[in-house]
């Protein structure tokens, strides 16, 4: 079955290879269209993102690519941009300039340390530790209601096309390690969260790293959420989030599934340079028979 993923890093970010070996893996996986996605530069020393001197070169190749795949699979163009007011956004003015073909908007970092540091969120448990006590007084709802914050933030003030895994703070949560999922007040900032998605167009991702990587039992967003964002209708796609070659349909029989089972009819992909609706099963997409 046709599968298409836009959440992928390469070794311009913290990617394992060059771009050219994903698109030979996402042919042999049976992908119709590959979007690349590399941690966009940041403004302060981040060991994962591109280094902003590579932004020329990683444009120019993947625009290269694109011709040379022309046929065979469909290459798109993208970053996963980090959202941090006042510093970096999806509407920032050097992203814009580079014309991506869409965007996808995260949130790796929630405010910052005495000594300037920004807390990563997704990083080593002691990281997220050391800023849960240092930053929020080892007060998780607050910590996790700044995170949902700036989600909405990114939201209202620069909207990317997809949001990256939306509840990604989950990941710091193991067996409930600091609050229970259904606890009233950590649903209502969800339910926050997706009602202001909701007036916006963008696309939620169902990202399956979390499952391929051993780190959550569901995928970025979870059954709950997802039946709460059919609700709304807002549209959803699947994602990888791949780093390695290997990991490019990880978990997507799990994701459609899933999907399936919650009542989606229809999955978002990029595809002939836009966004369309495309029926699914466990498989993946379908296709049309004129396609
Ligand atoms: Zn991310
Ligand atoms: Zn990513």
């Amino acid at each position: 079955m046709p599968h298409t993923n836009y959440h992928s890093h390469c070794n311009f970010c913290d990617g394992t290879d060059e771009p050219r070996v994903y698109a030979e893996a996402a042919l042999e996986q049976g992908m119709i269209a590959y979007g690349f996605s590399s941690h966009v530069p940041m403004p302060f020393f981040c060991a994962w993102s591109m280094k902003a001197d590579k932004l020329g070169d990683y444009s120019e190749l993947i625009e290269k690519l694109k011709l040379e795949y022309k046929g065979r699979l469909q290459i798109y163009r993208s970053l996963e941009i980090d959202y941090i007011p006042g510093l970096i956004g999806p509407q920032t003015s050097f992203i814009k300039e580079i014309n991506l073909d869409y965007t996808i908007g995260s949130v790796h970092f929630v405010d910052r340390f005495d000594d300037g540091r920004h807390w990563e969120i997704d990083g080593t448990a002691a990281i997220f530790e050391e800023g849960l006590q240092k930053i929020f007084a080892g007060d998780i709802q607050n910590a996790v209601t700044r995170y949902y914050d700036l989600t909405r933030m990114m939201l209202r003030e620069e909207c990317p096309d997809v949001i990256g895994h939306i509840d990604k703070i989950k990941m710091q949560n193991p067996d409930n390690k600091y609050f229970s999922e259904d606890a009233q007040w950590y649903k209502g900032e969800v339910i926050r969260t997706l009602d202001v998605v909701a007036q916006t167009k963008a696309i939620v991702e169902v990202n399956t790293r979390g499952l391929y990587k051993k780190k959550t039992t569901e995928p970025y967003p979870g059954k709950w959420m997802l039946s709460e964002i059919l609700k709304r209708n807002i549209p959803v796609m699947v994602n990888s989030d791949s780093h390695h070659p290997k990991e490019i349909t990880g978990e997507f029989e799990i994701a459609f599934t899933l999907l399936k089972e919650t009542g989606f009819k229809t999955v978002k992909s990029f595809v002939d340079n836009k966004w369309q609706d495309f029926m699914f099963d466990k498989n993946g997409l379908i296709l049309p028979v004129n396609a």
